[in-house]
């Protein structure tokens, strides 16, 4: 094939939820633009995306309680929380918005309503809860949230916890019925129908395998077709790569120098899965716990109600655990892969850093399924092993990079956005608060890659998004009306809830 195929405007790399989320802005905003997508896999979402492979929790920081910390003088920090708890509803404004346009149909099919619980034993947890609730209840984005120790409160909102527990000490948790299961695969999925249809040219089964800047200031992507072997190569002015844990190698490929002294440390995932429809019956919200001392936040305990293939279920994780793969279908060599002269302090730097990191996740790796068990049994008590099944999760690949405050190699839990400094490509790296916050990350790629457009595209994007450019925790009205418009094009509300948990009412 030759080298000179048609210029397309944009290609996207992967087929994941964020390329499904920025190839449905960008068809939005430029309706004429030539989108091509590349995946290495047969199907959209096959990867972390997948409703099997992440917890399909709608991260609004209604119940997970890494992101908020404790100060020393015993106060509470909350900016983490409010900042994804802002993103997630960037989220649900878009989906209610395509949902409103008939793009996307039946929303059930990748979100439910849910309620979210935080769960903790101890004195000194409770403490750390209940300075937590009064906290956050002043804040507008966190109304309806409640608060109880008592034992009765807590076995109506999580009867299977609750019940057959001999509390032997303290025990408190809050309850918001405003949080949310979704279903990323099948909203990954339902994207990339929709841009099948807007004629975007996606192609399956094709690996990227190297991405060079060509003399005239484009991009080139050698593509390889798995079917047949052979290679294309094609072009564009802009790229975007959202190959999940497979960016960092191709971030690496262009050379540019933002690329530079960064790397990836993975972190694989684990589930229970329960098979008894008799107990998946009585749970009805996802329930988080706290993290283990030296447990890094992505392993947060939860049990979790999942709707998946339209079937109500229950899974409990996840497990963290050490395997040198970016992805699920990688390769072994992808961790020693990604070392290249200008990371290679960075990590050094990181591996000694983060050794009972590193050790931490491979006794995790090694567990017995019945210590496994032992740990929902902290949820459970009464759980029992044939009720239940490993499923192997997704991988994170977290991002290690030198930092002012952590130094070299320092590993971040959070997202990043790695652009060119002319735009011209950017790539994802990290993996949380993840799909949760697939919107707001890609409009922040197009302000970065389109600073020249995004004037002229502002007034679509408050179409889309009414909070465009405001704090809607600063906005109480605004953030009233969105959330009860959202709720009700999402199938969201109270009476919603209340079917879900009993459908015979
Ligand atoms: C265990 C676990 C639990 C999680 N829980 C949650 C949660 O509860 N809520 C939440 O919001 N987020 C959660 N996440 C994070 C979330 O799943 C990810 O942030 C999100 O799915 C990433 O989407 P993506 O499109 O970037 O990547 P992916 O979905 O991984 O897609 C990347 C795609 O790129 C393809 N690809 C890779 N390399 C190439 C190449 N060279 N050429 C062509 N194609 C390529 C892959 O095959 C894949 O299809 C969780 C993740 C894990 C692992």
């Amino acid at each position: 094939m030759s080298r000179n195929q048609p210029t397309t405007d944009v290609i996207l790399i992967g087929a994941g939820i964020m390329s499904a989320t920025l190839g449905t802005l960008m068809k939005q905003l430029e309706p004429e633009w030539n989108i091509k997508v590349f995946e290495k896999l047969s199907q959209p979402g096959e990867e972390s995306s997948n409703e099997w492979n992440n917890a399909g929790t709608g991260h609004a920081a209604l119940c997970e309680l890494n992101y908020t910390t404790e100060n020393e003088d015993g106060s509470i920090d909350i900016s983490k929380a409010v900042k994804v708890n802002e993103q997630f509803r960037v989220s649900t404004q878009f989906w209610s918005y395509l949902v409103n346009q008939r793009l996307l149909q039946e929303p059930e099919r990748f979100v439910r309503p849910l309620p979210h619980i935080s769960l903790v034993h101890g004195a000194k947890n409770v403490t750390f809860l209940k300075n937590r609730f009064e906290k956050m209840i002043e804040n507008p984005l966190f109304d309806g949230m409640e608060y109880s120790e008592e034992t009765d409160t807590l076995k109506q909102w999580m009867p299977l916890v609750m019940e057959k527990r001999e509390p032997r000490e303290p025990i408190a948790a809050t309850k918001i019925d405003t949080g949310t299961d979704v279903n990323f695969g099948a909203l990954t999925r339902d994207l990339f129908t929709h841009l099948e249809e807007e004629k975007v040219d996606v192609q399956y089964n094709r690996s990227v395998e190297d991405v060079v800047r060509t003399e005239d200031g484009f991009w080139e992507l050698k593509v390889k077709n798995e079917a047949d072997q052979t290679i294309e190569y094609h072009t564009a002015p802009f790229v975007f790569i959202g190959g999940g844990g497979g960016s960092l190698h191709l971030l690496q490929k262009s050379g540019i120098p933002e690329g530079r002294q960064k790397g990836g440390f993975p972190v694989s995932g684990l589930f229970l899965s329960c098979k008894n429809t008799e107990i998946i019956e009585q749970h009805h919200a996802k329930v988080y716990g706290k993290a283990k001392e030296g447990a890094p936040p992505m392993s947060v305990p939860h049990l979790d109600t999942r709707y998946i293939g339209g079937e109500k279920t229950l899974l409990f994780g996840p497990y963290a655990g050490f395997s040198p793969k970016f992805l699920k279908t990688g390769s072994m060599l992808d961790l020693f892969q990604s070392i290249k002269p200008d990371n290679l302090f960075t990590m050094v730097a990181s591996g000694a850093k983060n050794m009972p990191l590193t050790k931490y996740l491979i006794q995790q790796v090694l567990q017995s399924k019945e210590k496994r068990m032992d740990e929902l049994r902290e949820f459970i008590p009464d759980a029992k092993a044939e009720d239940w099944e490993m499923v192997t999760a997704g991988q994170r690949v977290q991002v290690i990079k030198d930092t002012e405050e952590g130094g070299k190699g320092t590993l971040q839990f959070g997202t990043e956005v790695v652009t060119s400094e002319d735009g011209s490509i950017a790539a994802l790296l990290g993996a949380s608060p993840g799909a949760s916050t697939a919107v707001q990350v890609m409009l922040d790629v197009l302000e970065r890659c389109y600073p020249d457009h995004i004037g002229k595209w502002e007034p679509k994007i408050r179409d889309m998004v009414p909070s465009y450019g405001k704090k809607l925790m600063d906005h109480p009205e605004l953030l009233r009306r969105l959330e009860a418009e959202n709720a009700e094009t999402l199938g969201l509300t109270a009476s919603e809830n209340a079917k879900a948990e009993n459908p015979s009412v």
